[in-house]
C-alpha cells in the first residue's frame, strides 16, 4: 500500500513537471511581449549597452533591449506598442534613504505646520497666535503635534521655550519635531504626560534640555530623548493605524510621481506599530513601489529583547512590493546641536548639556554586535553618521562583523552609511575597502538662492562648530576616486523628494571633480544601480537590462543635453514598476 501511493504520487509530480517545462519552452519559442516601448532616447545605466530605442516587457520583466529591428520577433496579436516620441528613458529611481509615511502624515496625523511660520518670521513668541489655531485641528491622537521649525530659533528667547508653547496649548500635550528631526519643542502638559522633571537622567543617545540656573526642563528635547516622548504621544491605536495606512497610500502616489520605483523608509518605529500598515498595504496590494523597511535600533532597549524582535520581523520575498530586510542605526547626531560624534573638540558648544566630542546613539562597540548578531538572517544596516568620529566607528563596526561572520558572502552583506560627507582622510579608502555604499543627500542647499545666501543651514555657525576639525567635510569626490559606490537619496521631507533636483545639485557638489556629462551619468548611477546594490537587489532592477524588472520611467526632457540649470525642472511622464503604469502625467 505504501509503495503504491508512493509511486502515484511520484507519477502526479512528474506529470506536473512536465506541463511546467512544456509551457516555458513554448515560451521561450514564442517570446511575445505584453509591451514594447519604441523610438525611446534610453540611457539603461548598463555600461555593456548604454544606449538603445526599444525595450520588450513581458510579466513584468526586461526581455529585449536594443534597437528597432530587434523587437520584431517579440510582438504578437497582443503586443501593446507605445511610441515614446524620443523621450529620454531611464531605470526608476532608487531612493536609499526616505520617510515615506512620516513625511506623508503632517497632512493626516502631524497636522501643525510651522514650516511656512517660522521661515517667515524669526522669533517664536510671535508665533503664538497662529499657532493657537492648531487646537482646532482633528487629530486621531490626543496631542498638539507639528513641526518644521529650527531649534535655533528657540535658544535665545527671555522664556524657557516650553513656557511659550504654554501659552498657546494650555490644555492639551504638544510637540513639535524640528525641521531635521532632531529635537523636539514641547510643552510642561507633554513633559509631565512622559514624567520628565528635573531629577530625570538624559537617555542614551538624547539630553534633555535644562536650564543652566535652575535645572528645569527647558521644553526641548535633544535627540533620542524626544523620540522616546513621540512614542507616548503616537503610540498606536486604531484611529491611528488609520491615519497611518492612509499617509502611506498618500506616499505612494508621490514616490511613482516623481519616478522613484524603489523607496527605503529609513525609520520605522515599530513599537508605535508603524510596520503593521505597511503589512496591510502588502496584503492589499496598494503599494505603488518597491518598499523597503529600515526597523529603527532603538538605544534605550534591552539588546537581547530588540535582536529577537528584529529577526522576528524579517522578510525578505523579491518578488514582494514590501521587504523587511534592513536595520536603520543612529551612530551620532547631527553637528548643530553638537551631537554628532567627532574627532576633534567643537569649537562652539550650543546648549548646556552639549559635550565637546558629541555623542553617540550607538557607540561602536554596541554597532558591531548588533550588525555581527543581524547579518546572518539577512539584514542590512543602515548607519546614520555625520561627524568624522561617527563614521569611523560605523566603518569599524561593518569590519568587525566582517571578521566575526567571515564565510558570508554577496547580498549578505550590504550595508551603507548615510549621510556621508564629514570623512578623516584616512577613513576614505575604507568605504572601497569595505565595499560599504556611501549615501548622501545633496539637497540640502538651494544653489540657485546660494549666492543671495538662502540656503539650508547657517555658514557662520558652521565655521566655529568646525574650528578644530581637521578631516574633510566635503569627501564624497575622494571617496567616489577611491573606487567606493556613491548613493544619492532624499531624506524626505528633511529636504526635497525629487531626485532631479539633487542630480542636478551634483554638479556643484562634484564640480571639478570630472567633466559635467560624467557627473550627470554618475548622478543617475548613484540614484539607480549604486542604490540598488546598497539594497541588494541590483540583480532584480536598477538598470535596464534582459531579466531585470522592468522598473522604468520616461522624463520630458533629455537631462544630458538639456542647459545644466534646467535639470530640476524636468518631469516625470510616466512611471512603471514591473512594467505596469503606476503614474502618468496629465498635460
Ligand atoms: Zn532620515
Amino acid at each position: 500500500m505504501k509503495k503504491i501511493l508512493t509511486l502515484s504520487v511520484l507519477l502526479v509530480s512528474m506529470s506536473n513537471i512536465l506541463t511546467t517545462n512544456a509551457k516555458t519552452i513554448a515560451e521561450e519559442l514564442k517570446p511575445t511581449a505584453d509591451l514594447v516601448l519604441v523610438n525611446a532616447t534610453v540611457y539603461t545605466v548598463n555600461d555593456q549597452q548604454p544606449h538603445a530605442s526599444t525595450i520588450a516587457i513581458h510579466q513584468g520583466k526586461i526581455t529585449y533591449v536594443g534597437d528597432r529591428k530587434g523587437v520584431k520577433k517579440y510582438i504578437g496579436a497582443n503586443t501593446s506598442i507605445q511610441d515614446m516620441q524620443k523621450k529620454l528613458v531611464l531605470p526608476g529611481f532608487q531612493d536609499a534613504h526616505v520617510h515615506p509615511m512620516e513625511g506623508a502624515s503632517l497632512e493626516t496625523f502631524i497636522g501643525c505646520d510651522l514650516v511656512d511660520i517660522s521661515a517667515k518670521v524669526d522669533d517664536p513668541e510671535l508665533w503664538i497666535d497662529e499657532i493657537k489655531s492648531c487646537n482646532d485641528i482633528p487629530a486621531p491622537h490626543n496631542w498638539i503635534l507639528g513641526g518644521g521649525h529650527d531649534h535655533h530659533q528657540l535658544m535665545n528667547l527671555d522664556r524657557l521655550p516650553k513656557e511659550i508653547l504654554d501659552e498657546a496649548f494650555p490644555n492639551k500635550p504638544a510637540a513639535f519635531m524640528e525641521k531635521s528631526s532632531h529635537s523636539m519643542w514641547v510643552n510642561s502638559k507633554a513633559l509631565a504626560m512622559v514624567g520628565i522633571t528635573k531629577d530625570t537622567p538624559h537617555p542614551q543617545g538624547g539630553k534633555i534640555g535644562k536650564d543652566a540656573k535652575t535645572g528645569e526642563p527647558t521644553g526641548i528635547l535633544y535627540d533620542s530623548a524626544g523620540d522616546e516622548l513621540m512614542h507616548k504621544a503616537l503610540a498606536k491605536t486604531p484611529k491611528l493605524q488609520a491615519a497611518r495606512y492612509q499617509a502611506i497610500l498618500n506616499s505612494q502616489e508621490l514616490l511613482a510621481k516623481h519616478g522613484i520605483t524603489s523607496a527605503v523608509n529609513a525609520r520605522v518605529y515599530w513599537i508605535r506599530g508603524n510596520l503593521e500598515p505597511w503589512l496591510k498595504a502588502q496584503q492589499q496590494n496598494t503599494l505603488k513601489a518597491r518598499n523597503i523597511m529600515a526597523l529603527w535600533a532603538y538605544p534605550h532597549l534591552d539588546d537581547d529583547y530588540q535582536l529577537k524582535q528584529l529577526k522576528a520581523m524579517y522578510q525578505n520575498d523579491k518578488a514582494s512590493l514590501l521587504r523587511v530586510n534592513k536595520v536603520k542605526f543612529y551612530s551620532d547626531g547631527v553637528p548643530d546641536l553638537n551631537s554628532a560624534a567627532v574627532l576633534d573638540p567643537y569649537g562652539v558648544l550650543v546648549h548646556d548639556q552639549a559635550e565637546p566630542l558629541g555623542g553617540n546613539y550607538f557607540t561602536g562597540k554596541r554597532l558591531a554586535k548588533y550588525i555581527t548578531e543581524l547579518e546572518p538572517t539577512g539584514f542590512g544596516a543602515i548607519i546614520h553618521a555625520i561627524g568624522d568620529r561617527g563614521t569611523r566607528e560605523a566603518l569599524n563596526a561593518i569590519e568587525a562583523a566582517n571578521k566575526a561572520n567571515p564565510k558570508l558572502t554577496g547580498n549578505k552583506r550590504r550595508h551603507y552609511i548615510t549621510h556621508v560627507r564629514w570623512v578623516s582622510e584616512q577613513d576614505i579608502p575604507r568605504f572601497a575597502a569595505l565595499n560599504v555604499p556611501a549615501d548622501t543627500q545633496m539637497n540640502y542647499i538651494d544653489y540657485e538662492d546660494y549666492d543671495s545666501g538662502d540656503y539650508y543651514g547657517d555658514e557662520a555657525l558652521y565655521d566655529l562648530l568646525y574650528a578644530n576639525n581637521k578631516s574633510n567635510t566635503d569627501a564624497l569626490p575622494a571617496i567616489h576616486k577611491a573606487g567606493a559606490k556613491i548613493v544619492i537619496s532624499s531624506d524626505w521631507d528633511v529636504a526635497s523628494i525629487d531626485p532631479l533636483f539633487s542630480i542636478q545639485n551634483a554638479l556643484q557638489e562634484f564640480k571639478g571633480a570630472m567633466p559635467k556629462a560624467d557627473i550627470i551619468k554618475l548622478a543617475v548611477k548613484a540614484y539607480t544601480l549604486n542604490a540598488a546594490y546598497a539594497l541588494a537587489q541590483e540583480k532584480q532592477t536598477g538598470s535596464i537590462e534582459v531579466g531585470k524588472y522592468a522598473d522604468l520611467i520616461v522624463l520630458d526632457q533629455n537631462i544630458f543635453t538639456i542647459p545644466a540649470t534646467t535639470i530640476r525642472d524636468t518631469k516625470v511622464i510616466l512611471t512603471l514598476l514591473g512594467g505596469k503604469e503606476v503614474y502618468r502625467a496629465t498635460k
